[in-house]
């Protein structure tokens, strides 16, 4: 079908994830985000992500809303041939066109059943519908083909619901068709790992002003065991989003790098390492639950019990286990919950050198324990810069 040129790149995106049994909380809409974090990746901002019931009226509201938004609208789900699957019928509604049975598609439909010897039923025939300006996509692991339609500046994609039918669905037929079409503006996204500072306080370090900004875009997010900022960027101005992150984050260097212990895809083994050089690490730990090992992996591990934290003292430990491992660095972590949360005594032995610290972490249980080991791997970051 021929269409104009597109106006322009692709550059944000809504998705539509459609069944009632996302909505009753038994079946998790994961397809929403593994689309959703590949989007981003090409520079596409995805910019709602809604669930919705198997509802003619609300999914019809919902695309055309969607696309007075968004350049890119993608449904997943209810492409199936029973009338409680009504996406098809939605999208049509929603861009006032009558579905027909497209002859190709029901060739090849009434050839699936044939092959296996099964009697076709008519209500099958709703997986051959198309409308005008649609293309079916191609599902070698269903009976449900997909749609992609292009509509003005507009491309409305269906996909179907199961995740092994509609990954190679999206991964062989929608992504080309979309670099052909052409998407992503320049974006650019850095996320600095920042320990030893809480949400809050680091809010503050960093300033409202930042953080309210369109560009570069700055969020603060509260992870398990540490505090994420995550700095974006579109091209702007005659600057790459790149150049724009980069400045950013060299903006923040000053108040946050005391903080700053990975960046990206980086963890704690990766910052360490240039610091240890060729000196080893011997670890002990009590009531964290094994998670300083977890955390640094390469070093000799000496587990301990994890009952009767009482008995040990983290000074004695670092030096017994470092003299034990023969290892340039000892370190040792005790943690045991006090109230609600958990305080973790600290011990380092750097070539003779031995000090110890005691912290106290918000939460107890694992999430306690987690916190308790990274607080010592912190610690010992600490001491090692200095
Ligand atoms: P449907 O295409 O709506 O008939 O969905 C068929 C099956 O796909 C459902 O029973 C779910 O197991 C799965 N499914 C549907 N939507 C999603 C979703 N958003 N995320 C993950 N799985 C889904
Ligand atoms: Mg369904």
């Amino acid at each position: 079908m021929p269409h104009r040129p597109p106006p322009s790149p692709i550059a944000s995106a809504e998705l539509l994830a459609v069944g009632a049994e996302l909505l009753a909380g038994e079946t998790r809409d994961t397809n929403s985000g593994d689309i959703a974090g590949e989007l981003t990746s090409l520079g596409v901002e995805v910019a709602r992500m809604s669930q919705l019931p198997d509802d003619l009226a609300v999914v019809t509201a919902a695309v055309r809303e969607a696309m007075a938004r968004a350049d890119l609208v993608i449904t997943t789900g209810g492409l199936g041939p029973t009338p409680d699957d009504l996406t098809r019928e939605s999208i049509a509604a929603a861009l006032g066109e009558e579905p027909s049975v497209d002859p190709e598609l029901e060739t090849w439909l009434r050839e699936l059943w044939a092959a296996r010897g099964l009697p076709f039923s008519k209500v099958n025939l709703k997986q051959a519908w198309l409308i005008a300006g649609a293309e079916a996509l191609a599902n070698p692991n269903g009976t449900a083909p997909g749609w992609w339609v292009e509509r003005e500046r507009h491309v409305v994609v269906a996909l179907p619901g199961p995740p092994r039918e509609l990954q190679p669905m999206w991964r062989d037929q929608v992504l080309p068709r979309l670099r052909r079409r052409g998407l992503g503006l320049d974006r650019a996204v850095t996320t600095l790992h920042l320990v030893g500072i809480g949400e809050s306080a680091l809010v503050d370090l960093v300033g409202a002003d930042l953080l309210e900004a369109d560009s570069p875009r700055m969020a603060t997010y509260a992870r398990a065991d540490y505090v994420d900022v995550r700095i974006s960027a579109v091209a702007t101005g005659g600057r790459t989003a790149q150049e724009i992150v980069s400045e950013a984050v060299a903006g923040l260097s000053p108040r946050l790098d005391p903080y700053v212990f990975a960046r990206d895809e980086a963890t704690w083994l990766d910052t360490l390492a240039p610091l240890l050089g060729e000196g080893s690490l011997a670890l002990a730990e009590v009531g964290t639950g094994g998670y300083l090992g977890l955390l640094l992996g390469r070093a000799p591990f000496v587990a301990l019990a994890e009952q009767r934290p009482e008995a040990f003292d983290a000074l004695t430990l670092a030096a017994d286990v470092r003299h034990r491992a023969e290892a340039e660095i000892g370190l040792a972590a005790i943690a045991h919950e006090k109230g609600d949360d958990m305080q973790v005594e600290i011990g380092l032995d750097i070539e003779g050198v031995t000090d110890s610290v005691t912290h106290t972490v918000f939460r107890g249980g694992d999430t306690g324990r987690r916190r308790s080991a990274n607080v010592a791997v912190a610690e010992l970051w600490r001491r090692l810069r200095e």
